[in-house]
């Protein structure tokens, strides 16, 4: 079989019908895009988050409702409102509005993801249509009978065996050549056919999944707003710039800490198969993007600086780590318990600092840090939390195996409080945690000299 491209379009990307027209032109432009990955038009799972919280009134649902059909109706407007695909999106919008009122009723994060789910399914059934009424064959597909996730509704995992033998299986063979198959990122389904979620932003991973599962997948592309991977939020920075390629390993590095280009998670099914990732503008691919790929010509020491809020510093305190054996275990295996992933660590004799992401990227936008784990660590420990605060990393090659990496990053940042810093674990990062209100000047400093001046190159 020939090479396979997975094509993967964000929120802004199917906004609506001119944008879906950019990516159905990106998508039949490359013979070898045979599967298309959707996330929800943009604005919509944020709708549908709050229709599932079970908090609004029927005003509000009613407010939601509406909001939830004009997006989904100037679509099928501007596709001339074909029949088939008006009615069948009307149905999906009233199953959504008895659902939301059933979550007022009894709320549950199984519903959540029920409801939360509708977006992708709504933004795939009209790409399809889209491609269709352009002359291209397509057909829409379920990903859910092949995404296999365990039960943690919001953020659940993907079972990579299951899913590569159902892609196999259920996906491959519908590569005729000719037709173009549309299916929804973010959503799976559980062993028990109930629909799951991956957690908000999602999209990009399941189509590195999907990618994974698929033996001749030769590239995967991500498609969004933007032309690619920048040294820094352009939003922040205005001299930022495009990163043209960049590795592996310092695209999952920047994905963690806080470049919103990325899920977090996306790279790791492309780096397992070495299948190379594209990010570009889905308005103007002509601006070219960033490929990330296993090994890359330049090797800066700085190639870009990330900035990622709503950290919470935890500082865990006792007299019983003096010289104590498993005590960092006990810790550990509370939040493990709760299903909490911890960032930075740094210890000292007698505490532990550690830092958690405040919502987790919960699909229900809930903090991950409950009362009860607080108590739960408050039985072993003095429990200290810091919230506001931001944690910035700065992203490059060999940076812990060059002298000086420490003394230029800081020197550039002289009047801004430093509250933890990380470093030596990766020689790709270095990371340490600002005040919320400092974070900004930090990234601007730590732009303007590392990163804009003369780029380090290691020899
Ligand atoms: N629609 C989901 C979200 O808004 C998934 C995604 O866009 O990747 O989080
Ligand atoms: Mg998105």
């Amino acid at each position: 079989m020939s090479k396979v491209c997975v094509a993967k379009f964000g929120g802004t990307s199917v906004a609506n019908y001119p944008a879906m027209c950019n990516c159905a032109k990106i998508v039949t432009n490359n013979p070898n895009t045979k599967l298309v990955v959707l996330s929800a038009s943009a604005g919509v799972t944020n709708l549908l988050v709050e229709l599932a919280s079970g908090n609004l009134d029927a005003q509000g649902i009613e407010d939601r409702m509406l909001k939830l059909s004009q997006i989904e109706f100037s679509i099928l407007n501007d596709l001339g409102n074909p029949k088939e695909i008006s009615e069948e999106i009307q149905k999906l919008l009233h199953e959504i509005k008895d659902l939301a009122n059933h979550a007022i009723i009894e709320h549950d994060d199984a519903l959540t993801d029920r409801i939360v789910s509708y977006g992708e399914i709504m933004s795939t059934k009209l790409f399809t249509v889209v491609l269709q009424s352009l002359g291209f064959k397509s057909k829409w597909f379920d990903v859910r009978t092949v995404m296999r996730t365990d039960n943690r509704f919001g953020k659940a995992a993907p079972i990579i065996e299951v899913l590569s033998n159902a892609a196999k299986e259920k996906l491959v063979p519908l590569f005729d050549g000719e037709t173009i198959i549309v299916t929804q990122g973010f959503i799976g389904s559980n062993a028990i056919g109930q629909t799951t979620t991956l957690g908000r932003g999602g999209s990009d991973y399941s189509a590195a999944l999907l990618g994974e599962a698929i033996p001749d997948c030769s590239a995967i592309e991500i498609w969004t707003d933007v032309p690619g991977i920048y040294t820094t939020d352009p939003r922040l920075v205005k001299e930022a710039r495009v990163i043209p390629e960049i590795t592996f390993s310092e695209a999952a590095e920047m994905a963690t800490f806080g470049a919103k280009v990325l899920h977090p998670a996306t790279i790791f099914p492309a780096v397992r198969r070495n299948i190379p990732v594209f990010v570009g503008s889905s308005k103007n691919p002509e601006l070219g993007g960033t490929w990330v790929r296993n090994e890359t010509e330049s090797k800066p020491t700085f190639r870009a600086v990330a900035l990622r809020k709503n950290q919470m510093l935890l500082t865990l305190q006792s007299p019983n780590m003096i010289g104590a054996c498993g005590f960092l275990a006990n810790i550990f295996s509370i939040f493990a318990k709760y299903g909490i992933s911890v960032d930075l660590i740094t210890t000292s004799e007698v505490s532990v600092a550690l830092t958690i992401d405040s919502t987790g990227s919960q699909s229900s936008g809930q903090s991950v840090v409950s009362e009860q784990l607080l108590n739960e660590l408050k039985s072993f420990c003095k429990v200290r939390v810091d919230d506001g605060l931001s944690l910035i990393a700065l992203i490059g090659n060999g940076m812990s195996q060059v002298s000086g990496t420490g003394a230029a990053v800081f020197a550039s940042i002289t009047d801004v409080n430093i509250r933890m810093i990380c470093y030596g674990a990766s020689s790709h990062n270095l990371c340490f945690l600002v005040k919320h209100d400092q974070a900004e000047k930090a990234i601007t400093e730590l732009h303007h000299k590392l990163l804009e001046a003369n780029p380090q190159e290691i020899k």
